[in-house]
């Protein structure tokens, strides 16, 4: 039963979490090999890509940081239509690097046209995106985004945060020709926090091995490197990747595009349901599959309704930085069925006509 209806950390399966109850292993030894050697192919599918998907022991925020750190050396243009769009810009200002910012107004989605126009104001060499902006709910338009900038800049290095998307989302990686994607392990990915993956073209490659300083940690050549060989540069998280790899083959009993239908489904509920009580906080045609945001129309304090939800082990999210009480959020991500949305709803139905 789901209880987290919270856009990270999802519920993990006892199964998953159970994964991780095994015996240490070296990482030097053929046992972790085969560990990586099972994990790869998996984790290529999700990110439908036949290049590599790299592993590293840190939360996405990282990787948001290795990308502006490998990926871009002139200038970067980082939209933002939200809060994670807004710590992209921040992350890649504080590392030093020559960074604009396109804004669209929240609950807005950055749109293609207005993209490309701002690309041609300065000569840039990367363009960071978020896929799905879980302060607002938004879901943008990647695949137009990604057609449109490439007609115009082929050489482009091309960055997705995708972190509330990625294993829940349609995410073609080389279809849509994107260089560098990554998403966290604690989102639709339904496992503990810990992990993050990164999709990383040749082309960004390339670009890394002609950009000094990249750091160590996360340098991409260096993960690339060791991941040809079926290893990580530093110890990596062990128990994170024993459930790892337990929860690809879940998904992957699953199928990729029945996952892709099950969150579309839930957002569909949990969005009708709403349009009759509240306004949803996104714009039509651009609502996220993964996270609704609510107005919070009817001035509900927030800690009362979880209070509520709570009794039932079931919580919700408040809206995030500037949106905190006046909108909240709900995740529909990661193990949650539709029958458990049912139950969410009904509940916040009763918290709704409770007597006062
Ligand atoms: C959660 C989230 C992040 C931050 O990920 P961490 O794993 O907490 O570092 C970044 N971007 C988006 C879109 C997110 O939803």
């Amino acid at each position: 039963m789901a209880r987290l209806f919270i856009p990270g950390p999802t519920d993990v399966d006892p199964e998953v979490l159970h994964a991780q109850n095994q015996p240490l292993i070296s990482h030097r030894s053929p046992e972790f090999g085969d560990l990586i050697g099972r994990i790869q192919p998996k984790l290529r599918k999700v990110f439908n890509t036949n290049s590599r998907v790299l592993i590293t022991a840190s939360s996405g925020t990282g990787l948001q940081e290795a990308a502006a750190r490998n990926g871009v050396s002139e200038r970067l243009l980082v939209c933002v239509c939200g809060a994670f769009g807004e710590r992209w810009y921040n992350v890649a200002e504080s590392n030093g690097g020559q960074v604009d910012r396109l804004d669209s107004p929240w609950g807005e989605p950055n749109l293609p046209e207005q993209i490309v126009e701002a690309l041609k104001m300065k000569t840039y060499d990367g363009l960071a995106v978020v896929h799905n902006e879980t302060s607002t709910g938004v879901e943008n338009p990647l695949k137009e985004i990604a057609a449109e900038v490439r007609r115009h800049f082929p050489d482009i290095i091309l960055m997705v945060d995708a972190v509330s998307s990625a294993g829940g989302v349609e995410l073609q990686v080389d279809g849509w020709d994107l260089d560098i994607v990554f998403t966290s392990s604690q989102k639709c990915f339904a496992l503990p926090p810990g992990l993050a993956f990164a999709a990383v073209s040749d082309r960004a490659l390339e670009k890394a091995a002609r950009i000094p300083h990249r750091g160590w940690y996360f340098d991409f050549l260096l993960l690339d490197r060791y991941l040809k060989d079926n290893l990580t540069p530093a110890t990596p998280a062990l128990t994170l990747l024993y459930a790892l790899d337990r929860q690809l083959d879940r998904m992957m009993a699953e199928g990729l595009s029945q996952r892709y239908s099950r969150h579309k489904a839930m957002a569909n509920q949990v969005q009708e349901w709403v349009e009759s009580r509240f306004d949803l906080f996104a714009a039509p045609k651009y609502r996220s599959k993964t996270v609704t945001a609510i107005r919070n129309t009817l001035s509900l304090r927030f800690e009362e309704l979880n209070a509520y939800l709570s009794t039932n082990e079931m919580s919700i999210a408040n809206g995030y930085g500037k949106l905190k009480d006046i909108t909240f959020r709900i995740g529909h991500m990661g193990e949650i069925s539709r029958t458990d949305v049912k139950k969410l709803l009904a509940e916040f139905d009763s918290f709704l006509s409770r007597p006062e």
